[in-house]
């Protein structure tokens, strides 16, 4: 069955043409009831689709797969990736499809995406299934991503199937409907190269070129070139992760993307106390994902991608392997230099401040939170108050007040800009607390907790009254926070 879209929408199926090697066309599974939890209207309009018609019976049925919209020929994506380190050369779309690319209206080309919509030819021991937490959490945490404007895909939707699913219990089960400009990941690269064709190799890095990095197609090393494009791109969202706390989980390869959206919100969290070795992910046991080790394993990434296109960089070898290798030597400095950008910039210190000072200032405040067991984002929104003149909001935060102030001292010294701070430094984070107890309520039908935290989230950095507990840190017996992959 295919439904008609919104009459200025028209899905087209571009990856699945250009790379019919990595996209098996597939169909959802069956929702027996299926019922919108939460759609994301600011995200339908930029596609161009009636939220009208999204809550729709048949809209419904478009959100769950169930019903393939006009011109789309949904497709399960296949893709490589080395998880925890290790390779996996069969990976793919185990329970998502990808319905088909959008033109939104800004002329962007978007994919649109589903997640938990059944089994397909890479489901290996899984499901197929997601359960309603899990997918209301990547809508919250995507959302939130957007609200402090680092780079992400969108959440469109998510709509329970009425089909419970078997985790340690029952669930009620969902889709996602997720929207991205794509999903390309090295993971991608990884496949085409695994599969030993170098043609399929050549018309991924041109449609990733055309997709992403279009100014790659004019250098004189295209390849090179788009290699280094994803370098940056990489080097700038990390960097984004880093200054707003933000713990991805699994940085596995096939999830990074080339277009340097985050995706993939499975175990990520945010950090209330302030930790180099912030760490949630239940099975993540030696902390290879860990906060502090993520622009590491950026890079680390980045060389699998690297090794995937020596071929195209050069026919020879010996000539691309030290280019490559140069290309890869740009991301510390260029990761560095979007850190120390983004904490000027949380220290009120302008663009031009001296390297040398506000790095000292950054990296020494930050062992001040670490050492002092300091809450990260309410100590830094609190900063722009102690260059009002009321230190208590950052200062009563820290039980080693001498060495606030020695700090503070030095700080104040280089005249910082509180209501630039106000800008960068959020009020609202998705506390994980909060977050929890919006899941909560909302799997067991209540859906206010959820609006009330994502009318937070969407604007992260206006204060405002009434809305106070969504500022505060976990409280004392929230405990330690674990998140769960493969959900
Ligand atoms: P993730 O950790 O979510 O990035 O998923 C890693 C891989 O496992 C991907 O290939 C997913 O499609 C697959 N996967 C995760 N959960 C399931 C599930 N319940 N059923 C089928 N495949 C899954
Ligand atoms: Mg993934």
């Amino acid at each position: 069955m295919s439904v008609p879209t919104d009459s200025r929408v028209t899905f087209d199926g571009r990856f699945a043409r250009d790379l019919p090697e990595m996209a098996v066309a597939w169909q959802a599974a069956a929702a027996p009831q299926p019922a919108l939890l939460v759609l994301n209207e600011p995200v339908a309009a930029e596609l161009g689709l009636d939220p009208a018609f999204l809550r729709s019976p048949e809209g419904l049925s478009l959100l769950v797969g169930t019903a393939a919209p006009d011109g789309a020929t949904p497709v399960a994506q296949a893709y490589a990736g080395h998880q925890f380190g290790s390779f996996n050369p069969g990976l793919g779309d185990g329970r998502a499809l990808l319905l088909g690319e959008v033109t939104a209206v800004d002329g962007r080309l978007l994919d649109v995406h589903l997640k938990g919509s059944g089994r397909t030819p890479f489901a290996r021991g899984g499901d197929g299934f997601a359960a309603v937490g899990p997918m209301l959490r990547e809508f919250i945490v995507s959302e939130a991503m957007q609200g402090l404007g680092i780079p992400t895909t969108r959440s469109l939707a998510v709509v329970a199937t009425g089909r419970d699913v078997r985790r340690e219990t029952m669930l009620p089960g969902a889709v996602l409907a997720r929207v991205a400009s794509s999903h390309l990941r090295v993971g991608s690269f990884q496949y085409a190269a695994a599969t030993g064709n170098p043609d399929l190799l050549k018309r991924l890095a041109d449609h990733a070129i055309s997709r992403h990095h279009p100014a790659a197609a004019a250098a004189e090393r295209p390849y090179l070139a788009l290699f280094e494009a994803v370098v940056s791109a990489q080097a700038s969202l990390v960097a984004r992760w880093m200054l707003a706390g933000f713990v991805h989980g699994v940085m596995n390869t096939d999830n990074m993307t080339i277009s340097g959206e985050t995706i993939d919100y499975g175990p990520c969290a945010f950090m209330d106390v302030f930790d180099y070795a912030a760490l949630y992910s239940s099975i993540d046991r030696d902390g290879r994902y860990a906060y502090a080790n993520q622009p590491l394993i950026a890079e680390w990434n980045l060389a699998r991608l690297a090794e995937t296109l020596l071929p195209l960089i050069d026919d020879d070898q010996e000539q691309a392997v030290p280019l490559a290798v140069a290309a890869l030597e740009a991301f510390r400095p260029r990761y560095s230099a979007a850190w120390l950008t983004g904490m000027k910039a949380k220290l009120g210190l302008p663009a031009d401040a001296d390297d040398d000072v506000a790095s000292a200032l950054a990296n020494d405040v930050l062992t001040l939170l670490q050492d002092n067991h300091v809450d990260y984002t309410s100590f830094f929104r609190g900063l722009g108050s102690v260059v009002r003149g009321d230190a208590r909001p950052a200062r009563d935060k820290v039980l080693d007040v001498a060495a606030f102030d020695a700090w503070a001292a030095r700080w104040l010294a280089v005249a910082p800009d509180a209501d630039a701070m106000d800008r960068v430094n959020p009020v609202y984070i998705p506390r994980n607390h909060l977050v929890e107890e919006a899941l909560d309520a909302a799997t067991a039908g209540d859906l206010d907790p959820l609006g009330r935290l994502l009318e937070a989230l969407t604007k992260p950095f206006e204060e405002r009254p009434g809305l106070e507990r969504y500022a505060a840190g976990a409280p004392d017996d929230f405990g330690a926070y674990t998140t769960y992959c493969g959900t």
